[in-house]
């Protein structure tokens, strides 16, 4: 294990490039304007720009130097793990990453004639029904563009298929343990939200969805395994429930590689649910995009899909796009092709006793973590979690110090921090979830510098409150950041001017 006073290196503390900038300085000498020389003459005068356009000048070391240097703050798979619950993160192969830049997909033009590209038209419609094999359900779409959109879609055809029955309905009921998306994306859909409080044991009991449930409710919408790592026992009897009702089922599909290849959602009495394919089927996830989140769904729902859909002729591969009770597209042309290559190659990768093994995997790093630490940090829930273990405030604050000093003061031990305040159920939330790729070794010594740590805040909390101490940027005003966001620069280098 790394102590902090052990780690070394040069850190650079980067401004913002503008105060880089000095006039007239150049990283490039750009050829003479062709073409006539007053085609400016043609742009309306309420159109020209008239203020100068403040660019940085700068010399092409002074460029390449600023964002390297920015990159090297970045932390990165490729650098140490990345413990962070509720995303559930997997590792993305690099092998996925070569295939979809092969130039048979990454230059396919999106009005290529269907005749032209069936390979793609194939790995399409194959993706398509891996998906559906995988989680149980007779048709999946691909568009969705991320897990929320997936939500958004997978709402609007509940409220499609309900207004066919000649009522849409008004209600959506979430639990507590809901991803803030869940409630956003039936609001969007014109839904209210009703919460239903999880039992004591973390879960969703029957009893509580049978009180408010009646023929104003549209559908239950529950994650499964849940945000605090749970699995929803009392699903096919909540289900049950739900459907004498007329209500449909919704799972929030975020966590599913936590069952992939033990449990399908479809078998489950799920209705309808959203894959997170840049979290349980390979692609690079930070950074915030492409996304893609295909949505599942059962017979019922089926003729509501968006179009088009891509189906198979003995002819070849056709889109169709007449679908009279289709919600309509959701997506220009065909998702977030680059995300659904990953996700194909992934999958054939891997075959169904692979991806069965990176879902055990990653239950047993979690449960393994929870094993080496839950002797001096109390966990949130007695029973056991699948794929992300919680643990309280309680050890941290009897030492004195908060789940935020505890976070930050693994940055200097060399360790991204947890998720942390959230979910919001558990006071402090401390919530790590070292996904299936971490190897023994990193896992103890991710456990050993909590428990460092544990040791130093009880010798001196001064150390932890103030922490990082060993990374480029110390403890930030998140407060500050939050309330007054400084997002434009307003002016040149040395100006009194603050970007505001
Ligand atoms: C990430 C996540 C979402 C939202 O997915 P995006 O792709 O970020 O839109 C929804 N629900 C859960 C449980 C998640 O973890």
């Amino acid at each position: 294990m790394n102590r902090p006073d052990e780690l070394r290196g040069i850190a650079h503390r980067e401004p913002v490039i503008f105060e880089r900038s000095r006039p007239g300085r150049r990283g490039c000498s750009l050829p003479q304007a062709f073409g006539p020389a007053d085609s400016l003459a043609d742009i309306p005068e309420d159109l020209l720009r008239k203020s100068e356009l403040a660019l940085p000048e700068v010399d092409e070391p002074t460029v390449v130097r600023h964002f390297t240097r920015l990159s090297n703050w970045n932390h990165s798979v490729d650098v140490g793990m990345y413990p962070l619950g509720s995303c559930t993160m997997k590792y993305n192969p690099r092998l996925n990453e070569k295939l979809c830049r092969m130039a048979g997909f990454a230059d396919l033009h999106p009005y290529t004639p269907e005749e032209l590209c069936q390979g793609a038209l194939e790995l399409w419609w194959e993706l398509e029904h891996l998906l559906g094999e995988i989680s149980g359900f007779p048709a999946v779409t691909l568009q969705p563009a991320a897990g929320a959109h997936g939500e958004l879609t997978g709402v609007k055809m509940i409220r499609a298929y309900h207004r066919a029955q000649g009522n849409a309905r008004k209600r959506v009921l979430i639990p507590d343990t809901a991803h803030g998306t869940n409630p956003a994306s039936s609001r969007l859909a014109g839904y209210d939200v009703v919460e239903i409080e999880s039992g004591a044991a973390g879960i969703l009991e029957p009893a509580a969805v049978a009180q408010v449930m009646d023929d104003s409710v549209a559908a239950v919408m529950l994650t499964n395994p849940n945000t605090l790592g749970l699995f929803e026992r009392h699903i096919g009897e909540i289900a049950r429930i739900v459907h004498e009702k007329g209500g449909l089922v919704y799972c929030d599909g975020a966590n599913l590689n936590s069952i992939v290849g033990r449990a399908r959602p479809g078998d489950m009495g799920v209705d309808v649910m959203q894959f997170n394919l840049h979290k349980t089927f390979s692609t690079p996830h930070g950074g915030g995009g492409p996304g893609s989140g295909p949505v599942g769904v059962c017979e019922k729902l089926s003729p509501f899909l968006p179009v088009p859909r891509v189906e198979k002729r003995p002819e070849g591969f056709r889109l169709v796009h007449e679908r009279p009770h289709s919600i309509g597209r959701m997506k220009a042309f065909y998702g977030n092709f680059g995300v659904l290559i990953r996700a194909w190659a992934y999958i054939r990768e891997l075959g169904p006793e692979n991806l069965r093994r990176v879902c055990e995997m990653a239950v047993l790093n979690a449960n393994y973590l929870r094993a080496r630490l839950e002797k001096h940090l109390p966990v949130a829930r007695q029973e056991r979690s699948l794929h992300e273990v919680i643990f309280s405030e309680k050890a941290f604050e009897e030492a004195g110090v908060s789940t935020l000093d505890v976070a930050k003061r693994l940055l200097d031990y060399g360790f991204h921090p947890p998720t942390v305040y959230f979910p919001l159920v558990v006071h402090g939330a401390f919530m790590v979830e070292p996904t299936e790729t971490e190897s023994p070794e990193t896992l103890d010594e991710y456990a050993e510098a909590i428990l460092a740590i544990l040791e130093e805040a009880r010798k001196d909390p001064e150390i932890l409150h103030h922490a990082p101490h060993h990374t480029v940027v110390g403890r930030l005003d998140e407060v500050q950041a939050a309330r007054e966001p400084v997002l434009r620069w307003t002016g040149p280098a040395g100006d009194e001017a603050k970007a505001r």
